[in-house]
């Protein structure tokens, strides 16, 4: 529809998709592929239909008169629209050391990892 669009993102190291070694039954990747490989490809195609990529954290966003006025860490951007698509992040357990697990023998998600984790031991 020949609106300019800007993605603002802080990447994947804060998002916990990090942790998502490989992407099980996503429609089109019969074989599965991984959280990085995804968003790689949906870069390239943002980037044919001329999105801005901006690598930054929205710190705060407003409503103006004319829409909405995002402030980033290295910019100001203004839109008509904007699309909340923060994700969720996890509430990480009072464990020493927890970040060193998860992923591996921690996880957050029963839909996610529930599945990948058959047939690895039993919860006793
Ligand atoms: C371990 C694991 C395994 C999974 N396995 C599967 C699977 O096999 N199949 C499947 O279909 N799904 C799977 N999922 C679920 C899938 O990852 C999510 O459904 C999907 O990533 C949600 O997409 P999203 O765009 O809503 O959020 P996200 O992918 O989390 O993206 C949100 C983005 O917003 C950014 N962001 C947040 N706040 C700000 C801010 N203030 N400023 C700038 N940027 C910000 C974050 O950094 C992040 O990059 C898995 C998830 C996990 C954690």
């Amino acid at each position: 529809m020949n609106r300019t669009v800007a993605i603002l993102d802080r990447g994947i190291e804060s998002s916990r998709d990090r942790w998502a070694r490989k992407y099980l039954n996503y429609p089109g990747f019969p074989d599965g592929i991984s959280a990085r490989e995804l968003r790689e490809l949906g870069d390239k195609q943002a980037s044919l239909y001329g999105v801005e990529r901006v690598w930054d954290e929205v710190e705060d966003l407003r409503k103006s008169d004319e829409g909405f006025v995002a402030e980033c860490g290295n910019g100001t951007y203004r839109a008509g629209a904007v699309v909340l698509a923060p994700g969720v992040v996890d509430g990480r357990p009072e464990v020493e050391n927890a970040a060193d697990f998860e992923g591996y023998d921690l996880h957050y998600c029963l839909l996610c990892d529930a599945y990948e984790m058959r047939g690895t031991g039993s919860p006793s």
